[in-house]
């Protein structure tokens, strides 16, 4: 509750909220946000949480990842320092499942200066554990913003954390696009509302959606679009990959996606602020294009599934079965669920920016020169 009336003071002080404003505050308000003191993680098969992430489900995850951060280490002329950063890790399985595949290329462990971009103190505590079989000793820096980056090639991974920014919503209406924002409802509770339409609004939306007709919805997350423009320009000047895997349509689609989960169930976005995990989908076209604008290459979006088939998964699995039979069920069952396209291998999507002259990175196909930016 406590969340709630601070929302209420500020609403009566300053008037409504973007989505993005309420998003953000409860997410990561300091004291009252959802990520700052639980871990929201569940166990694959057990009722704690209210969610679970592809880390979470299987090793073989980060493993692969960690491998494809490998790969692109020698396809970038192995630098050395080189900086390896995660966005959000959570629990901090997917870097240390990496960090364990990664020992594999000898050099590569060594050469890598970790960096964590995390905001929530509690979390922070669980990725330090997490990691203290696998960092070597070395130090791992934590970050609440890339802005604290030092210089320097750059490996970077971002699992579900795109999703986590915060969108601004907007409808299309006879005047123009109006946004929607969150007011209070009179009842001590909130409400959601349509602030007046501008013609400054229109610039903000997708070119593709600008002409839908009334009534649409259109989502976009400022936060997302910045990352994406700041990592394309850093990519560029500084050589690097991004690999950043969610969930979401390849291309811009009409429609708000914002949702609230709790204990695995869906839960009223307004209801009980800072309580259940918010979350959209994440528009892959227009991030690859704003960091593509800012001189990188954009390698997909591609399927999880197929994205991880091509890194090998089926073989990991096998092995993975043939070392330990009596988890040979359990290890299939982890597979389909990233793999298959009813579960998770279609609806998330692996994107790869990378440095230009980059070769096409592990799992993507090569680049159709049409689709080059003009
Ligand atoms: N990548 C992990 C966790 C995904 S949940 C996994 O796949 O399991 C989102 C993560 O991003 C959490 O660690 C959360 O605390 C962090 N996070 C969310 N918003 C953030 C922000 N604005 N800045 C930094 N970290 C953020």
């Amino acid at each position: 509750m406590a969340l709630l009336d601070e929302l209420l003071t500020r609403i009566e002080r300053q008037g409504p909220l973007t989505l993005a404003d309420y998003m953000g505050l409860c997410l990561t308000h300091p004291q009252h946000g959802y990520y700052m003191a639980g871990d929201p993680f569940g166990a694959p098969r057990a009722a704690g949480g209210d969610f679970v992430t592809a880390p979470e489900i299987s090793q073989m995850f980060g493993e692969l990842i960690g491998l494809w951060c490998a790969d692109t280490w020698l396809r970038l002329g192995s630098p050395d320092p080189c900086l390896l950063v995660e966005l959000g890790p959570g629990r901090g399985t997917l870097m240390a499942d990496a960090l364990r595949a990664a020992r594999a290329l000898p050099g590569f462990p060594e050469a890598l200066r970790i960096h964590l971009v995390e905001v929530s103190p509690a979390l922070r505590r669980q990725q330090e554990a997490a990691l203290a079989p696998y960092s070597a000793g070395r130090a791992v820096t934590w970050m609440d913003s890339l802005a604290a980056l030092p210089d320097g090639p750059l490996l970077l991974i971002a699992n579900e954390f795109f999703d986590a920014l915060p969108v601004r919503q907007f409808e299309q209406t006879a005047d123009g696009w109006a946004e929607r924002v969150v007011v209070a409802d009179g009842e001590d509770g909130l409400a959601m509302a349509l602030a007046a339409p501008s013609p400054l609004n229109a610039s903000l939306i997708p070119p593709g959606l600008r002409g839908a007709p009334a009534g649409s919805l259109a989502e976009l997350c400022p936060q997302g679009l910045s990352l994406a423009a700041y990592l394309g320009a850093r990519l560029a000047q500084q050589g690097g990959a991004a690999l950043i895997v969610d969930y979401g349509p390849a291309v811009p689609t009409a429609g708000a996606t914002l949702q609230a989960l709790r204990r695995h169930r869906r839960h009223d976005v307004l209801a009980d602020p800072g309580s259940a995990d918010l979350t959209a989908h994440v528009d892959f076209q227009s991030l690859a294009e704003a960091a593509e604008a800012k001189g990188a290459r954009a390698f997909g979006p591609v399927e999880q599934g197929v994205f991880l088939q091509a890194l090998g998964i089926d073989a990991r699995a096998e092995a993975l079965a043939e070392a330990a039979p009596a988890k040979a069920e359990e290890i299939t069952a982890a597979r389909r669920r990233l793999t298959a396209s009813e579960q998770m291998g279609s609806l998330f999507k692996a994107l790869a920016l990378t440095a230009p002259g980059l070769e096409t990175p592990a799992g993507f196909p090569e680049r159709h020169p049409g689709r080059d930016p003009t």
